[in-house]
């Protein structure tokens, strides 16, 4: 039995990760659970699995009589101080965007494990994450599909180099659309994903490619790969969920049928498969897989993270925080959807790359990124 702290509760991972363990309630226990708004849904949540500590960064009202069993945190810090509080082993950091990272950090300390949605967290912070990871003995289990697909390939590695990562991607909701029209997706284009259901602010980065980055960036981090050993391949049907690819050109692939109830409860249950209801992959029905060069021209925010990895330092960390500037301004319809790139190169070009030797120099270019981006497209602040 693992007491699971869900960091992010109330989202698509979040809820995901809740249904494997309503499934095998004699393996898995929400010792925490955390959420940023939507109190209802955590407190339905709460009278399901009974977690020890629960935390709300908006404080409601009041607790419901029948909740009070449990601790409650509110605040900014809620998240932390429950983690540190619940006591849980592993903690599945689902929370969404920058906003995770000290989360993660937290988990550092105080458990056993990291199962890692939260790509950003590695985005920005991940030298820094993975070498206190690495000091303190901590597995880094990956959720992303195609970070939990090459994590698994890895298992059959015995000793020998990887010679390529081959990252898969959907190509998002405007794979086949014109560079005239994808300028102006509107917010219920862009949600429109053909594969996967996740959260608004990452359907928005599958759009626009920036998603495939930040994996690169988070792949380059999890599995100490150089950029240039890390390549890029769209493949539409979301089947092959990513590759490596050794000296003697075998690749190895994991696949699946598309539902993250997969390789979140691989991390959770990891070396454990857990089995859910997952549809088996029918070849004959498939009949094909695609696969095809993604198109720089069309989408120029993945070489651009490709090219903020490279030039190291603050510099992704500016290209995360002006998209989750413009991505936000982008799900309030107050910019069209072809800003979001065109800011992450300006604020790339304005904010000269400065080194990271800790969170606060983290946060510090974060906030110089958000600004610059905000600035230009004629924003104070995010609201
Ligand atoms: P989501 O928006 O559905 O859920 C986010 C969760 O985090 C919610 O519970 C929310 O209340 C909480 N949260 C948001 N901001 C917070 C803050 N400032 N402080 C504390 N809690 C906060 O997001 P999601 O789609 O579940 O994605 C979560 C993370 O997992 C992201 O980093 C995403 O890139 C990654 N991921 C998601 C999927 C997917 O299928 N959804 C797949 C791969 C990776
Ligand atoms: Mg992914």
């Amino acid at each position: 039995m693992r007491t699971i702290a869900i960091l992010g509760a109330t989202g698509s991972i979040g809820t995901q990760a809740l249904d494997i363990v309503r499934r095998h309630p004699d393996q898995f226990r929400a010792g925490c659970l955390t959420a940023h708004g939507s109190s209802e849904k955590l407190f339905e949540l709460v009278r399901e699995f009974r977690p020890d500590v629960a935390a709300l960064v908006d404080e409601p009202e009041a607790i419901p009589r029948d909740l009070r069993f449990c601790q409650w945190v509110f605040g900014p810090d809620s998240t932390v101080r429950a983690l540190k509080a619940s006591k849980a082993q592993d903690a599945l950091c689902a929370i969404v965007g920058i906003a995770g990272l000290d989360a993660v950090w937290t988990a550092l300390d105080v458990c056993e494990r990291v199962l890692l949605a939260n790509k950003e967290a590695l985005v920005t912070g991940g030298d820094l994450v993975m070498t206190k990871a690495a000091e303190k003995g901590i597995p880094m289990l990956p959720v992303d599909s195609e970070h939990s697909a090459i994590f698994q390939c890895l298992q059959a590695r015995q000793g020998n180099p990887v010679r390529r990562l081959l990252l898969t991607c959907s190509g998002g909701a405007l794979r086949s659309w014109k560079k005239e029209d994808i300028y102006n997706a509107t917010v219920k284009d862009v949600l429109a994903h053909p594969t996967w259901n996740m959260g608004g602010k990452i359907t928005v980065d599958c759009a626009s490619m920036v998603n495939k980055g930040l994996e690169v960036i988070e792949a380059h981090h999890l599995f100490n790969m150089p950029a240039g050993k890390i390549d890029v391949v769209v493949h539409p049907q979301s089947i092959v969920h990513s590759m490596i690819e050794f000296e003697d050109g075998a690749v190895l692939a994991q696949l699946g049928n598309p539902d993250m109830r997969g390789p979140i409860g691989y991390a959770m249950g990891y070396p454990a498969r857990v089995p859910y209801d997952a549809k088996p992959l029918d070849f004959a029905a498939l009949g094909h897989l695609d696969f095809a060069a993604p198109d720089a021209e069309r989408f120029p925010a993945l070489p651009m993270a490709v090219e903020a990895l490279k030039a190291g330092g603050s510099a992704p960390v500016v290209l995360n925080g002006a998209n989750e500037a413009a991505v936000g301004a982008f799900l309030r319809e107050q910019i069209p959807f072809g800003r979001i790139p065109e800011i992450i190169r300006e604020a790339l070009n304005a904010i000269p790359v400065t080194p990271i030797t800790c969170i606060a120099d983290v946060y510090e270019a974060d906030a110089k990124s958000r600004s610059v981006a905000l600035r230009k497209l004629g924003m104070r602040n995010e609201e």
